[in-house]
């Protein structure tokens, strides 16, 4: 008789308090014939301390793709398999997506164990609406995309759920204050002992009350309603001298057609061209 095919279990673990390893997810990983780890050494150290000896084989941002086919053959054997990434939960800003999609799509049986993840356990803490959201994860590292992810994300109504490294926090802080007096949670090492949960606004935040250690989750609250209105207009002022400059326009010139055509204030259009081009 063939063999059953085998589960692929999603499991997440914990941010950073080994107690928050569920039952469910011991158990799953202790019956399952091979764990899928992003770090093998790193989850190692985990199984550890869990009295856990399981086979691992190691699957990363960069071999994901190619492991589909091992992991398939080994699902036809009626071997089941866990996959683990480092902290929180796989395919949530972490490999596993590839892999998933790839399974499901030749009819595979997946199967995910709910758990730790930042961007959940962020919001839920940061006493922000929680009833529309849009998870970012991280935004690009730098240059234009960067730029743009952020005057994209800057127009958006709904609370935000952003990644970010300690690296890049303080430079996160300021690229959000034109975002003005929009409220903002700024979640540090959640689970550990050292959390904490920073409630701010967008342009009051110092640096100094963020220190850039440690991991980072960021919940930007939603926008108030005049306020999206005022800044969706000043979005698109800016977005018409920036268009302007690039086809040649002095500063004067851009700020005169923004202030002409879209009906703002000249004073304030001029301000954001010099600014553009400099
Ligand atoms: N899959 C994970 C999850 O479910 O949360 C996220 C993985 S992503 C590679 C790692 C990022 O998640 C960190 O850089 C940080 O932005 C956020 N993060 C992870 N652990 C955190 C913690 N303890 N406190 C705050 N943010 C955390």
């Amino acid at each position: 008789m063939p063999n059953e095919q085998g589960i692929l279990y999603i499991v997440p673990t914990p941010l950073g308090n080994l107690a928050d390893l569920s039952p469910r997810a011991i158990d799953t990983l202790g019956s399952v014939s091979r764990i899928l780890a992003e770090d093998t050494r790193h989850t190692g150290e985990m199984l550890n301390h869990f009295g856990l000896k399981v086979p691992m084989i190691s699957l990363h941002d960069h071999n994901e793709r190619e492991r589909a086919g091992l992991v398939s053959g080994l699902l036809d054997e009626g071997n089941s398999l866990a996959l683990v990434s480092d902290a929180g939960t796989p395919t949530i800003s972490d490999p596993g997506y590839h892999l998933v999609s790839a399974l499901k799509e030749d009819g595979y049986k997946v199967v995910a164990l709910p758990g730790p993840c930042a961007a959940i356990t962020a919001l839920s803490a940061s006493g922000l609406a929680s009833d529309t959201f849009t998870f970012i994860g991280f935004l690009p590292q730098s240059g234009a995309a960067r730029k743009n992810a952020i005057s994209e994300i800057l127009n958006k109504k709904e609370t935000l759920i952003l990644y970010e490294s300690p690296k890049r926090i303080h430079t996160l802080l300021e690229e959000l204050r034109p975002a003005g007096h929009r409220q903002l949670a700024i979640a540090r090492e959640l689970t550990k002992v050292h959390e904490e949960i920073i409630r701010s606004f967008c342009d009051t935040v110092t640096a100094e009350e963020v220190r850039p250690q440690g991991e980072f989750t960021l919940i930007l609250g939603p926008k108030a309603a005049d306020e999206a209105a005022e800044s969706a207009a000043v979005m698109d002022m800016r977005r018409l001298v920036e268009l302007a400059l690039k086809e040649g326009l002095s500063v004067k010139s851009a700020a005169a057609l923004a202030s002409k055509f879209l009906d703002c204030s000249k004073k304030e259009a001029y301000q954001a061209a010099l600014e553009l081009a400099g």
